[in-house]
């Protein structure tokens, strides 16, 4: 059976390439159809084996190396070749979404919406939480 994309496919598409972490919700805002559409089409576009796969795009900057901290041999190799090896040496470098200072092995956590914030401490999160208290209240709605 022959398969032709139309406006709505090739939005979605578009969408999902620039960002495959996106709700159908989401999508659905921002192409404005409905989140029935959006889940349809993206169900009929992985089932004719368009979408193979969502997969994720790593910022590699963000990794490195418990063991030694130069990664910058791997991260050379990995934007040439477009592979990366994971390993559990590794841990994701991630930053205080408050004041910006290191994030270490249990962070504070703030979900809204689908989206999850990350602190370093518990303080950050409210002070965090204070700051954006109306875009977090609108975005849950
Ligand atoms: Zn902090």
């Amino acid at each position: 059976m022959p398969f032709s994309l139309d406006n709505i496919d090739i939005a979605l598409l578009e969408s999902l390439i620039k960002d495959g972490r996106k709700s159908f919700r989401q999508i659905s805002r921002e192409i404005k159809v409905t989140t029935p559409t959006v889940k349809a089409r993206y169900e009929r576009l992985v089932n004719i084996g368009l979408i193979k796969a969502v997969s994720p795009v790593l910022d590699l900057g963000m990794l490195e190396n418990r063991t030694s901290t130069k990664l910058d041999h791997i991260r050379s190799k990995a934007i040439k070749g477009h592979e990366i090896k994971l390993d559990k040496n590794m841990f994701v470098r991630m930053s205080c979404d408050y004041c910006k200072g290191p994030v270490h092995e249990k962070p504070s956590i703030l979900k809204f919406a689908n989206l999850e914030r990350f602190f370093c401490c518990t303080s950050c999160r409210t002070l965090y939480k204070e700051k954006y208290k109306g875009r977090i209240e609108s975005l849950s709605n």
